[in-house]
């Protein structure tokens, strides 16, 4: 195959990248629980930001609240919403934003009684398609094979998916909502698709403060389940462009430009390793053991990759047949992580071949 690879550098080789230690500056306010960011802004963060641990916001102006974003189960919802409860009592939240369709970011939203639940139209789409409750109960007490299980316990093990009603969203948009909360303007910008069909971050123009929802994961690895790439970059080109001091992403800790740019250059290594291969003739699960995550290799659930690769064959050959199938595509982030937390445990794993860059 050498005699075949292009002749390309990478980011791998040590280009220029947003290290992750640069990330580093909200990390010591890290902690689970309710912060006010600015007067009336809150944040709800739940470290560490890994497999459904997902962050909320709350906006509380003049009188009333909007919510941005339940979790993934009843009980952490709760949690939330008692949290919440001593700022809410003389606020109620009548809005409910959800910044897109993957459940660790709607799956409480029956908790929230009585609020308007706004979404993108693509959004709805996605909840109307998502997985049910009892799919996701069923998944996790089926014997699918020692690692996938493990797998499964690992990333939704840990969750409660008893007592849910999915309750989808009452309004819907396209493109962009304009609210005011208490005299507060509030724009609801649809990004998407990018990590979903229809991602929408949720911005505070008069307070610098954006909502990104999963557009934006910190110390964590994002994952590509609609695309295109350039969507997602795009997306990232208009968080910049909002110049807003805290950016609060759908995981992990409270960032600022660094880390809207670490987002998009670990999407771009990983478009580039994969389009070098696909034109190698390499298949997109050889792809995925055989990349090299360098600068990025050290961020949370990286096994992602797996599910990058795919996405990014995908866009390369739209009538290829990579996998759509939803426990495929575990499994193969089942096998990554096996074998990247071997390699740790100095194991008999092997690293990453990298053979396009010998
Ligand atoms: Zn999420």
């Amino acid at each position: 195959m050498s005699d075949r690879a292009p002749a390309v550098t990478t980011a791998a080789a040590g280009a220029t990248v947003p290290t992750v230690d640069a990330l580093r500056l909200h990390d010591r306010d890290y902690a689970r629980g309710l912060q006010e960011i600015a007067d009336g802004v809150f944040a709800y963060l739940q470290p560490d930001g890994g497999w459904c641990l997902s962050n909320a916001g709350l906006v509380r102006v003049g009188g009333e609240s909007l919510l941005v974003d339940t979790l993934t189960d009843l009980p952490r919802t709760r949690t939330m919403l008692d949290t919440m409860a001593p700022i809410t009592a003389t606020a109620p939240i009548r809005r409910l934003a959800i910044t897109h369709g993957n459940l660790d970011h709607y799956y409480g939203n029956q908790l929230v009684d009585g609020a308007e639940i706004i979404a993108s139209r693509a959004t709805a789409d996605d909840i109307a398609d998502g997985p049910t409750p009892a799919s996701m109960q069923a998944m996790l007490h089926t014997d699918l094979g020692a690692e996938l299980n493990g797998f499964l316990r690992h990333a939704f093990g840990s969750f409660d998916w008893t007592g849910i009603t999915v309750t989808p969203p009452t309004r819907t948009f396209e493109d962009r909502l304009d609210l005011d909360v208490g005299g507060t303007p509030v724009e609801l910008i649809e990004v998407g698709p990018a990590h979903t069909h229809g991602d929408t971050i949720c911005h505070l123009p008069d307070r610098r403060i954006v909502f990104t929802g999963d557009i934006l994961f910190v110390h964590g690895t994002p994952i590509v389940w609609a695309g295109p790439f350039a969507n997602w970059y795009r997306a990232c080109d208009t968080l910049l462009g909002l110049h807003a001091d805290v950016y609060v992403p759908g995981h992990g800790p409270l960032t600022d430009r660094r880390g809207v740019e670490t987002v998009r250059a670990y999407l771009d290594h990983v478009h580039r390793e994969a389009r070098l291969r696909f034109d190698a003739g390499m298949s997109s699960l050889d792809a995925t053991f055989d990349i090299d995550l360098g600068a990025f290799a050290d961020l949370g659930d990286a096994e992602r990759l797996a599910i990058n690769v795919v996405a990014a064959y995908r866009e390369f050959d739209p009538s290829g047949d990579e996998p759509t199938d939803l426990l495929e595509l575990l499994r193969r982030m089942a096998a990554l992580r096996n074998r990247t937390h071997r390699g740790r445990r100095g194991g008999a794993a092997t690293e990453p071949q990298n053979r396009m860059h010998p």
